[in-house]
């Protein structure tokens, strides 16, 4: 019970953190449904004094999410945008954060519409242009926050090369690593501070739970983050975090199901004659490849695509019925959602135009079902979205 030893990641998302309970040897963690706990003498607790400040399911999922990506600490939140918020409130007024240009609708959101108001301001940058990514580090500029692979073009950035150049500006560099999770790539080993999560997605896994996740590498940002925690206090429940440990014990077996789909799924895509444009880490002639595969274990299971004018994607997406229209990604089911008007629907028509979120793109969340049955749901769409 407790700790136990492991060499291979596979067997960290089923040991890691803090294993069972000592006191019934259960294999799981319980579920500690309390808000509060009993103190022994006055001034005198058990190291737990009230459910916002600590509780030990939460402890166990933040010990385990803080070992699989290398950090010194974890935090769970609410959602993925508490996490976010939680991170964002770091920052003083006057200072000012870089985002890439391609980040999720609601960390845009969340700085277009909340933290400006507190004086918290952004600006938007390629950060696959590194030079001009410098030169956009002015003395208000405190982080740069990327996602890698982006949200919904999968652009990718180089993880180490902005971690060194956030580091060499004093600036704090902020990942969020929703897409990939600690299995394919590992941003605090690449150098990068703080790395956060929606575990809503591939962590969870079965669309069940909305979640998010912070972890950092240094004591000092950990003890920060833990005062914000309890301060502002978005925490994670206890069921939820029970959840989340559950699901990131099948992380390894699920992410290679969707992976191998994946890349099958974006290999007919790139041969198929109605597909204008195909965007997925894995392919070759992807823009971002040679990065990718240097930083991260391989292409993930997320790819967005285009079809060519004479299709009507409204037919596409009435055609489709395995998969579903939906929101959110990471589950076992496949899921396909149309950026522009529902998860980039906060950024502005022009922003979106600008850095390519066509009315016309498609977003793919490959699932784990047979990939033959993923196919042919798609086959019959396109063929329904086929004008005349
Ligand atoms: C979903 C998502 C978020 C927000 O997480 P919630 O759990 O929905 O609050 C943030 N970043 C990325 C990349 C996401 O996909």
């Amino acid at each position: 019970m407790g700790k136990k030893s492991y060499k291979h990641i596979y067997t960290a998302f089923i040991h890691g953190g803090i294993y069972g309970d000592e006191r019934t040897g259960a294999v799981n963690v319980p579920i500690y449904q309390t808000s509060t706990y009993e103190q022994i003498h006055l001034g005198q607790h058990t190291g737990y004094e009230y459910s916002r400040t600590g509780n030990p399911t939460r402890e166990a999922l933040e010990a385990l999410i803080a070992e699989l990506e290398g950090g010194v600490a974890g935090f769970a939140f609410a959602s993925g945008m508490a996490a976010i918020s939680a991170v964002l409130t770091l920052f003083h007024s006057g200072d000012k954060v870089i985002i890439s240009s391609n980040v999720y609708g609601g960390t845009f959101r969340v700085l277009d519409k909340i933290f400006k108001n507190f004086d918290i301001h952004y600006s938007i940058e390629d950060t696959t242009d590194l030079e001009a990514l410098e030169k956009s580090i002015t003395k208000e500029v405190k982080a740069i926050f990327i996602e890698s692979p982006a949200n919904p073009l999968l652009t990718i950035t180089d993880l180490k090369a902005v971690a060194d150049l956030a580091k060499n500006h004093g600036i704090l560099s902020i990942v969020d690593n929703t897409f990939m999770t600690p299995y394919l790539q590992r941003p605090i080993q690449l150098g990068m501070d703080i790395v956060v999560h929606s575990g809503t997605k591939y962590l969870g896994g079965h669309s069940d739970l909305i979640a998010g996740l912070v972890v950092v590498n240094q004591k000092e940002l950990a003890d920060k983050l833990a005062f914000i925690q309890n301060a502002t206090g978005g925490i994670l429940q206890p069921f939820d975090s029970f959840l989340l440990i559950r699901g990131i014990k099948t992380l390894g077996v699920r992410l290679d199901r969707h992976v191998e789909n994946a890349s099958k799924i974006a290999d007919y895509l790139l041969k198929h004659p109605a597909v204008k444009k195909i965007y997925y880490p894995g392919l070759k002639d992807f823009p971002g490849y040679e990065i990718n595969k240097k930083q991260a274990k391989n292409g993930g299971a997320m790819l967005s695509f285009e079809l060519k004018e004479e299709y009507d994607i409204r037919k596409f997406y009435d055609g489709l019925e395995l998969i579903a229209l939906a929101e959110s990604l990471g589950g076992v089911e496949s899921l396909v959602c149309h950026p522009a008007s529902m998860t980039h629907a906060s950024i502005p028509y022009k922003v979106r135009q600008k850095v390519g979120i066509t009315e016309g793109l498609i977003r793919l969340s490959v699932g784990i079902e047979h990939v033959d049955e993923i196919i042919d749901d798609l086959e019959t769409a396109i063929e329904a979205a086929r004008e005349n």
